[in-house]
């Protein structure tokens, strides 16, 4: 079941150890670099892979390197090895065959990371996202300094607080859960815990939104849309400090099951070792998205 990307299987072409596709697949390092002026934080994913899981990691790694990369003495001399490196990778995978379209045959084993997408990788929808996440890390790497830096003491009593609601009402988070959630409009929306972490939420939050807290909801009838869509703000996946989660007041509606397409996200997340929010992103995500 590992999405690993450092699964090698046999010769002389394993499957993609993404989508598990047999089909030509070369081994390829893609790195990722974010600079925080003081600290760095690195990710990188090497693996047998196809043409089009090659250049999705592609886009991803080097998206992100490419607009957050270059903040601080160390990142701004790796940032451009990076995505010297990523370039020369993906030349590598550019010369096998593109693969055929998803999805696959069903007695293929179930990891099909983007099979379950109705539009392919390559999608302008998904590119948009991925330039949406890097500019997100680099506006949330801002606000955490400029937090840490001038309102760090009430930062610290805000963190109490919330610290001892997560304590109060820890129990009541369950996986596969429906919430509504408060947004800082006065809205409410619906958010679906995908998977539990110590300290860590991963929710789902659907871009329906409520003037009342709804007391009950067809899961049917809940839809993600773009992170830009004017309709409301809504995301595949938001790994979340859970003062972060809590301090949204959520109250339980109902339990879902979690499939494995809903993981998606998250096992991406897990394999690029990503952060977590520990601040409210919604605003900043908000008023980051382009509106079309
Ligand atoms: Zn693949």
């Amino acid at each position: 079941m590992s999405t690993g990307a450092s699964v090698a299987v046999s010769s002389p072409s394993p499957p993609c150890a993404k989508c598990g596709m047999q089909v030509p697949t070369t081994f390829v390092t893609f790195h990722q670099n974010i600079g925080m002026l003081v600290m760095r934080q690195t990710a990188h994913v090497s693996g047998y892979l196809c043409r089009r899981c090659a250049t999705a990691y592609f886009k991803e790694y080097t998206l992100t390197t490419l607009l957050a990369g270059w903040w601080g003495m160390i990142s701004f001399f790796v940032t451009p090895c990076y995505l010297i490196n990523n370039l020369w990778e993906l030349r590598k995978a550019q010369r096998l065959p593109v693969p055929p379209v998803l999805p696959v045959s069903p007695e293929m084993p179930v990891n099909i990371p983007f099979g379950e997408r109705s539009q392919p990788i390559d999608a302008g929808s998904r590119k948009s996202k991925l330039i949406n996440g890097a500019v997100i890390f680099s506006v949330v790497v801002g606000v955490g300094l400029v937090t840490t830096f001038v309102e760090k003491h009430r930062v610290a009593a805000l963190t109490g607080c919330l610290m001892m609601a997560s304590c109060t009402q820890s129990e009541s988070l369950r996986t596969g859960a429906l919430y509504s959630v408060s947004s800082e409009t006065g809205a409410f929306g619906i958010a679906k815990i995908l998977v539990l972490e110590p300290g860590v939420v991963h929710v789902k939050i659907y871009k329906q939104t409520f003037p009342t807290r709804p007391k009950s909801i067809d899961p049917a009838s809940l839809t993600l849309g773009d992170m830009g869509d004017p309709d409301g703000f809504s995301i595949e996946h938001l790994p979340l400090a859970r003062q972060v989660f809590l301090s949204w007041d959520p109250v339980f509606i109902s339990r879902q099951n979690v499939s494995d397409a809903e993981l998606e996200g998250y096992k991406m997340w897990k394999e690029a070792r990503g952060g977590v929010f520990s601040v409210d992103p919604r605003p900043i995500i908000k008023s980051n998205v382009p509106r079309r």
